[in-house]
Protein backbone atom coordinates (compact mmCIF):
# COMPACT_ATOMS: atom_id res chain seq x y z
CA UNK A 1 0.00 0.00 0.00
CA UNK A 2 1.18 3.58 -0.63
CA UNK A 3 2.47 5.66 2.46
CA UNK A 4 -0.01 7.98 3.81
CA UNK A 5 1.09 11.43 3.58
CA UNK A 6 0.32 13.22 7.13
CA UNK A 7 1.11 17.45 6.77
CA UNK A 8 2.12 18.43 10.13
CA UNK A 9 2.11 21.95 10.92
CA UNK A 10 5.02 23.67 13.30
CA UNK A 11 4.24 26.81 15.30
CA UNK A 12 1.22 26.15 17.78
CA UNK A 13 1.39 22.18 17.10
CA UNK A 14 4.96 20.60 17.00
CA UNK A 15 6.15 23.81 19.81
CA UNK A 16 4.68 26.81 21.29
CA UNK A 17 3.37 29.55 19.12
CA UNK A 18 5.68 32.81 18.99
CA UNK A 19 3.91 35.35 17.13
CA UNK A 20 7.17 35.05 14.52
CA UNK A 21 9.79 35.15 17.56
CA UNK A 22 10.57 31.49 16.09
CA UNK A 23 14.05 30.51 18.01
CA UNK A 24 11.84 31.07 21.44
CA UNK A 25 9.64 28.00 20.63
CA UNK A 26 9.03 25.32 22.62
CA UNK A 27 9.01 21.76 21.67
CA UNK A 28 5.91 19.58 22.31
CA UNK A 29 7.22 15.92 23.14
CA UNK A 30 3.92 14.52 22.44
CA UNK A 31 3.08 15.44 19.52
CA UNK A 32 7.50 15.13 18.45
CA UNK A 33 6.60 11.43 19.33
CA UNK A 34 3.33 11.41 17.46
CA UNK A 35 5.17 12.27 14.32
CA UNK A 36 7.92 9.86 14.76
CA UNK A 37 5.86 6.98 15.42
CA UNK A 38 3.71 7.91 12.18
CA UNK A 39 7.41 8.36 10.59
CA UNK A 40 8.70 4.90 11.55
CA UNK A 41 5.48 3.15 10.95
CA UNK A 42 6.23 3.90 7.19
CA UNK A 43 4.16 7.11 7.01
CA UNK A 44 4.90 9.80 5.00
CA UNK A 45 5.49 13.22 7.02
CA UNK A 46 5.57 16.12 5.62
CA UNK A 47 6.02 19.49 7.88
CA UNK A 48 4.66 22.62 6.32
CA UNK A 49 4.45 26.12 7.47
CA UNK A 50 3.64 29.41 7.34
CA UNK A 51 6.73 30.88 8.70
CA UNK A 52 8.53 34.04 6.71
CA UNK A 53 5.70 33.87 4.51
CA UNK A 54 4.30 37.28 4.91
CA UNK A 55 8.26 38.54 5.10
CA UNK A 56 8.42 36.57 1.57
CA UNK A 57 5.17 38.31 0.24
CA UNK A 58 3.49 34.94 -0.01
CA UNK A 59 5.83 33.24 -2.00
CA UNK A 60 7.15 30.07 -1.05
CA UNK A 61 10.07 29.35 -2.61
CA UNK A 62 11.61 33.13 -0.60
CA UNK A 63 10.09 32.12 2.42
CA UNK A 64 12.40 28.96 2.16
CA UNK A 65 15.40 31.09 1.85
CA UNK A 66 14.66 33.28 4.29
CA UNK A 67 14.08 30.86 6.75
CA UNK A 68 14.85 26.89 5.33
CA UNK A 69 18.13 26.45 7.03
CA UNK A 70 17.07 27.59 10.44
CA UNK A 71 13.81 25.68 10.49
CA UNK A 72 15.40 22.51 9.47
CA UNK A 73 18.25 22.95 12.28
CA UNK A 74 15.79 23.75 14.60
CA UNK A 75 13.37 20.40 13.75
CA UNK A 76 16.75 18.40 13.96
CA UNK A 77 18.08 19.94 17.32
CA UNK A 78 14.00 18.64 18.50
CA UNK A 79 14.62 14.94 16.95
CA UNK A 80 11.69 15.34 14.69
CA UNK A 81 12.09 12.95 11.96
CA UNK A 82 10.06 13.54 8.74
CA UNK A 83 10.82 13.83 4.53
CA UNK A 84 10.19 17.37 3.55
CA UNK A 85 9.71 20.42 5.00
CA UNK A 86 7.59 22.65 2.67
CA UNK A 87 6.94 26.56 2.98
CA UNK A 88 3.14 27.38 2.37
CA UNK A 89 -0.15 25.86 2.74
CA UNK A 90 -0.82 21.90 2.20
CA UNK A 91 -3.87 20.60 0.18
CA UNK A 92 -4.48 17.05 -0.77
CA UNK A 93 -3.10 15.65 2.99
CA UNK A 94 -4.39 14.95 6.08
CA UNK A 95 -3.76 17.62 8.38
CA UNK A 96 -2.18 17.81 11.73
CA UNK A 97 -2.54 21.42 12.61
CA UNK A 98 -3.41 23.04 15.94
CA UNK A 99 -5.90 25.77 13.64
CA UNK A 100 -8.41 23.30 12.78
CA UNK A 101 -11.99 22.99 14.75
CA UNK A 102 -12.64 20.78 17.10
CA UNK A 103 -8.38 20.36 18.05
CA UNK A 104 -7.90 19.43 21.18
CA UNK A 105 -3.99 18.07 21.61
CA UNK A 106 -4.83 14.13 22.75
CA UNK A 107 -2.07 12.76 20.69
CA UNK A 108 -2.68 9.47 21.79
CA UNK A 109 -6.07 10.35 20.31
CA UNK A 110 -4.99 11.75 17.03
CA UNK A 111 -2.83 8.28 16.76
CA UNK A 112 -5.57 6.04 16.86
CA UNK A 113 -7.06 8.77 14.41
CA UNK A 114 -4.27 8.78 12.26
CA UNK A 115 -3.88 4.96 11.77
CA UNK A 116 -7.84 4.84 10.60
CA UNK A 117 -7.33 7.81 7.88
CA UNK A 118 -4.68 5.18 6.72
CA UNK A 119 -7.24 2.68 5.40
CA UNK A 120 -10.13 4.55 4.85
CA UNK A 121 -8.24 8.38 3.03
CA UNK A 122 -6.20 6.70 -0.08
CA UNK A 123 -5.06 8.83 -2.79
CA UNK A 124 -4.00 12.03 -0.75
CA UNK A 125 -0.57 11.96 -1.02
CA UNK A 126 0.60 15.03 -2.87
CA UNK A 127 -0.30 17.42 -0.17
CA UNK A 128 1.25 20.47 -2.26
CA UNK A 129 -0.61 20.06 -5.75
CA UNK A 130 -0.28 22.85 -7.40
CA UNK A 131 -3.23 22.40 -9.62
CA UNK A 132 -6.53 24.45 -9.86
CA UNK A 133 -8.23 21.43 -8.99
CA UNK A 134 -10.13 21.89 -5.70
CA UNK A 135 -8.68 21.67 -2.26
CA UNK A 136 -9.07 18.23 -0.65
CA UNK A 137 -7.36 18.25 2.48
CA UNK A 138 -8.66 16.31 5.21
CA UNK A 139 -7.92 17.59 8.84
CA UNK A 140 -7.17 14.91 12.30
CA UNK A 141 -8.89 16.78 14.43
CA UNK A 142 -9.67 15.45 18.29
CA UNK A 143 -11.66 17.70 19.73
CA UNK A 144 -15.91 17.30 20.87
CA UNK A 145 -17.75 17.33 17.43
CA UNK A 146 -20.42 20.44 17.44
CA UNK A 147 -24.06 20.29 17.43
CA UNK A 148 -24.25 20.22 13.60
CA UNK A 149 -22.10 17.44 13.38
CA UNK A 150 -24.20 15.58 15.95
CA UNK A 151 -27.24 16.39 13.76
CA UNK A 152 -25.68 15.52 10.15
CA UNK A 153 -24.46 12.22 11.93
CA UNK A 154 -28.15 11.54 13.30
CA UNK A 155 -29.66 12.19 9.80
CA UNK A 156 -27.40 10.23 8.00
CA UNK A 157 -27.93 7.07 10.26
CA UNK A 158 -31.80 7.68 9.90
CA UNK A 159 -31.28 7.12 6.07
CA UNK A 160 -29.61 3.84 6.46
CA UNK A 161 -32.55 2.97 9.45
CA UNK A 162 -35.24 3.90 7.12
CA UNK A 163 -34.27 1.64 4.36
CA UNK A 164 -32.92 4.57 1.97
CA UNK A 165 -29.56 3.50 1.41
CA UNK A 166 -27.66 1.08 1.58
CA UNK A 167 -23.69 0.77 2.38
CA UNK A 168 -22.15 4.24 2.09
CA UNK A 169 -24.47 5.31 -0.80
CA UNK A 170 -26.48 8.66 -0.01
CA UNK A 171 -25.69 11.56 1.91
CA UNK A 172 -27.12 14.40 4.26
CA UNK A 173 -24.98 17.80 5.08
CA UNK A 174 -26.46 20.57 7.46
CA UNK A 175 -25.33 24.25 7.61
CA UNK A 176 -24.65 25.79 10.29
CA UNK A 177 -26.74 28.83 10.97
CA UNK A 178 -24.40 31.53 10.42
CA UNK A 179 -24.53 29.59 7.46
CA UNK A 180 -20.18 29.69 7.05
CA UNK A 181 -19.64 25.84 7.55
CA UNK A 182 -21.35 22.98 6.17
CA UNK A 183 -21.27 19.12 8.14
CA UNK A 184 -21.20 16.68 5.73
CA UNK A 185 -21.15 12.87 5.38
CA UNK A 186 -17.50 11.22 4.92
CA UNK A 187 -16.86 9.61 1.36
CA UNK A 188 -17.00 6.05 1.61
CA UNK A 189 -17.51 5.61 4.88
CA UNK A 190 -20.35 2.53 5.55
CA UNK A 191 -22.74 3.58 7.72
CA UNK A 192 -22.82 1.36 10.69
CA UNK A 193 -19.09 2.02 11.03
CA UNK A 194 -20.10 5.95 10.92
CA UNK A 195 -19.40 8.40 14.20
CA UNK A 196 -19.85 11.93 14.71
CA UNK A 197 -15.36 12.12 14.27
CA UNK A 198 -15.88 11.16 10.56
CA UNK A 199 -18.09 14.16 9.94
CA UNK A 200 -16.76 16.40 7.61
CA UNK A 201 -16.83 19.79 8.05
CA UNK A 202 -16.01 22.42 5.04
CA UNK A 203 -16.68 25.79 4.49
CA UNK A 204 -18.83 27.39 1.58
CA UNK A 205 -16.12 27.07 -0.96
CA UNK A 206 -15.37 23.45 -0.21
CA UNK A 207 -12.40 24.29 2.00
CA UNK A 208 -12.60 21.26 4.70
CA UNK A 209 -12.06 22.41 8.17
CA UNK A 210 -12.77 19.28 10.02
CA UNK A 211 -13.02 15.73 9.82
CA UNK A 212 -10.29 13.13 9.13
CA UNK A 213 -11.57 12.03 5.69
CA UNK A 214 -12.50 13.70 2.20
CA UNK A 215 -16.34 14.96 2.14
CA UNK A 216 -18.92 12.98 0.22
CA UNK A 217 -18.07 13.35 -3.63
CA UNK A 218 -21.48 15.40 -3.49
CA UNK A 219 -20.30 17.53 -1.44
CA UNK A 220 -20.14 20.47 -4.45
CA UNK A 221 -23.63 19.97 -5.28
CA UNK A 222 -24.75 20.45 -1.68
CA UNK A 223 -22.59 23.72 -1.12
CA UNK A 224 -24.52 24.60 -4.87
CA UNK A 225 -28.09 24.18 -3.10
CA UNK A 226 -26.73 26.06 0.37
CA UNK A 227 -25.53 28.92 -2.30
CA UNK A 228 -28.46 29.39 -4.20
CA UNK A 229 -31.03 28.71 -1.21
CA UNK A 230 -30.98 30.84 1.69
CA UNK A 231 -33.99 28.86 3.67
CA UNK A 232 -32.29 25.65 2.55
CA UNK A 233 -30.99 24.52 5.72
CA UNK A 234 -30.38 20.47 4.69
CA UNK A 235 -29.36 18.69 1.95
CA UNK A 236 -30.34 14.92 1.79
CA UNK A 237 -29.42 12.40 -1.39
CA UNK A 238 -30.45 9.25 -1.73
CA UNK A 239 -30.91 6.00 -4.32
CA UNK A 240 -34.20 5.18 -2.51
CA UNK A 241 -35.25 2.47 -4.91
CA UNK A 242 -38.87 3.89 -6.03
CA UNK A 243 -37.56 7.61 -6.51
CA UNK A 244 -34.60 6.08 -8.06
CA UNK A 245 -36.83 4.32 -10.87
CA UNK A 246 -38.58 7.66 -11.37
CA UNK A 247 -35.29 8.94 -11.91
CA UNK A 248 -33.52 6.52 -14.05
CA UNK A 249 -37.64 6.76 -16.27
CA UNK A 250 -36.71 10.39 -16.36
CA UNK A 251 -40.25 10.70 -15.31
CA UNK A 252 -41.49 12.94 -12.48
CA UNK A 253 -43.57 11.61 -9.51
CA UNK A 254 -46.96 12.80 -9.86
CA UNK A 255 -49.23 13.85 -7.20
CA UNK A 256 -51.71 11.13 -6.98
CA UNK A 257 -52.87 11.28 -3.74
CA UNK A 258 -52.86 13.01 -0.79
CA UNK A 259 -49.90 11.21 1.23
CA UNK A 260 -47.86 12.94 -1.53
CA UNK A 261 -49.74 16.88 -1.40
CA UNK A 262 -49.72 16.45 2.08
CA UNK A 263 -45.89 17.23 1.93
CA UNK A 264 -44.92 18.45 -2.00
CA UNK A 265 -47.56 21.40 -3.13
CA UNK A 266 -46.96 19.38 -6.89
CA UNK A 267 -45.10 16.62 -8.76
CA UNK A 268 -41.55 15.57 -8.03
CA UNK A 269 -39.72 17.77 -11.01
CA UNK A 270 -36.96 15.71 -12.44
CA UNK A 271 -33.67 18.21 -13.04
CA UNK A 272 -32.80 18.83 -16.58
CA UNK A 273 -29.89 15.88 -18.36
CA UNK A 274 -26.63 17.28 -18.22
CA UNK A 275 -24.43 17.59 -21.67
CA UNK A 276 -21.45 15.52 -22.42
CA UNK A 277 -19.33 19.02 -21.89
CA UNK A 278 -20.33 19.24 -18.12
CA UNK A 279 -18.62 15.30 -17.23
CA UNK A 280 -15.28 17.26 -15.88
CA UNK A 281 -13.69 15.98 -12.36
CA UNK A 282 -13.84 19.35 -11.10
CA UNK A 283 -16.88 20.48 -11.89
CA UNK A 284 -19.11 18.13 -12.59
CA UNK A 285 -21.37 18.11 -8.52
CA UNK A 286 -21.48 21.45 -9.29
CA UNK A 287 -23.06 21.57 -12.26
CA UNK A 288 -25.40 18.56 -11.14
CA UNK A 289 -26.31 21.22 -8.14
CA UNK A 290 -26.82 23.96 -10.89
CA UNK A 291 -29.34 21.63 -12.58
CA UNK A 292 -31.16 20.85 -9.15
CA UNK A 293 -31.14 24.51 -8.37
CA UNK A 294 -33.60 25.34 -11.23
CA UNK A 295 -36.03 22.68 -10.66
CA UNK A 296 -36.23 23.44 -7.06
CA UNK A 297 -38.97 25.20 -5.36
CA UNK A 298 -39.73 25.89 -1.72
CA UNK A 299 -43.36 23.92 -2.17
CA UNK A 300 -42.13 20.76 -3.96
CA UNK A 301 -38.21 20.46 -1.84
CA UNK A 302 -37.19 17.42 -4.21
CA UNK A 303 -35.96 17.07 -7.63
CA UNK A 304 -34.82 13.78 -9.07
CA UNK A 305 -31.89 13.69 -11.01
CA UNK A 306 -32.15 12.05 -14.01
CA UNK A 307 -30.36 8.62 -14.33
CA UNK A 308 -29.51 9.06 -10.60
CA UNK A 309 -31.36 9.62 -7.72
CA UNK A 310 -33.27 12.04 -5.67
CA UNK A 311 -31.76 15.31 -3.82
CA UNK A 312 -34.19 16.56 -0.93
CA UNK A 313 -34.16 19.81 1.44
CA UNK A 314 -35.53 20.69 4.16
CA UNK A 315 -34.93 24.04 6.34
CA UNK A 316 -33.20 21.61 9.09
CA UNK A 317 -31.72 18.21 9.19
CA UNK A 318 -34.90 16.27 10.43
CA UNK A 319 -36.79 18.02 7.92
CA UNK A 320 -35.00 17.17 4.95
CA UNK A 321 -34.87 13.49 6.35
CA UNK A 322 -38.44 13.38 6.70
CA UNK A 323 -38.92 14.91 3.31
CA UNK A 324 -36.61 11.96 1.50
CA UNK A 325 -38.71 9.64 3.54
CA UNK A 326 -41.86 10.53 2.59
CA UNK A 327 -40.55 10.68 -1.00
CA UNK A 328 -40.24 7.20 -1.08
CA UNK A 329 -43.03 6.33 0.16
CA UNK A 330 -44.66 8.39 -2.51
CA UNK A 331 -42.63 6.99 -5.26
CA UNK A 332 -43.78 3.37 -3.81
CA UNK A 333 -47.56 5.15 -3.92
CA UNK A 334 -47.50 6.51 -7.40
CA UNK A 335 -45.31 3.07 -9.10
CA UNK A 336 -48.07 0.57 -7.64
CA UNK A 337 -50.84 3.22 -8.41
CA UNK A 338 -49.77 2.87 -11.65
CA UNK A 339 -49.67 5.62 -15.35
CA UNK A 340 -53.70 5.38 -15.42
CA UNK A 341 -54.38 7.01 -12.55
CA UNK A 342 -55.57 10.17 -12.25
CA UNK A 343 -53.84 12.72 -10.28
CA UNK A 344 -55.36 14.27 -7.52
CA UNK A 345 -57.85 17.54 -8.02
CA UNK A 346 -55.89 20.90 -7.94
CA UNK A 347 -58.49 21.74 -5.35
CA UNK A 348 -57.74 18.43 -3.08
CA UNK A 349 -53.95 18.84 -3.42
CA UNK A 350 -53.83 22.54 -2.54
CA UNK A 351 -56.40 22.33 0.48
CA UNK A 352 -53.76 19.13 1.88
CA UNK A 353 -50.52 21.05 1.30
CA UNK A 354 -51.97 24.50 3.23
CA UNK A 355 -53.17 22.34 5.79
CA UNK A 356 -49.12 21.71 7.06
CA UNK A 357 -47.47 24.65 5.23
CA UNK A 358 -50.16 27.33 4.63
CA UNK A 359 -50.05 30.39 5.98
CA UNK A 360 -52.90 30.07 8.45
CA UNK A 361 -51.73 25.55 8.72
CA UNK A 362 -54.02 24.03 10.91
CA UNK A 363 -52.36 20.08 11.18
CA UNK A 364 -50.38 19.11 14.28
CA UNK A 365 -50.43 20.10 18.25
CA UNK A 366 -50.46 23.95 18.58
ZN1 LIG B 1 -25.84 9.30 -5.67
Amino acid sequence: MDPTTFAVDIDGTLCTQTEGDYERAVPDEGAIALVNRLFDEGDRIVVYTSRYMGRAAGDPAAAERLGGDFTRRQLDGWGVRYHELRFGKPRFALLIDDRTPFFRRDWGRIYELCRAARSTTPGVAAPFATSDEPPTAAVVADGPPDELVERVLRGNLALARHGLVILSEGNVSGIAPDRRTVAIKPSGVPYDQLAATDVAVLDLDGRQLAGPHRPSVDAPTHLVLYRSFPSVGAVVHTHSPHATVFAQRRQPIPCLGTTHADHFAGPIPVARELLSGHLSRERYGERVGESIAEALSPEVPAVLVPGHGPFVVGRTVEEAVENAVVLEKVAFLALHTGPAATPLSDELREFHYARRHGPEKWYGQK
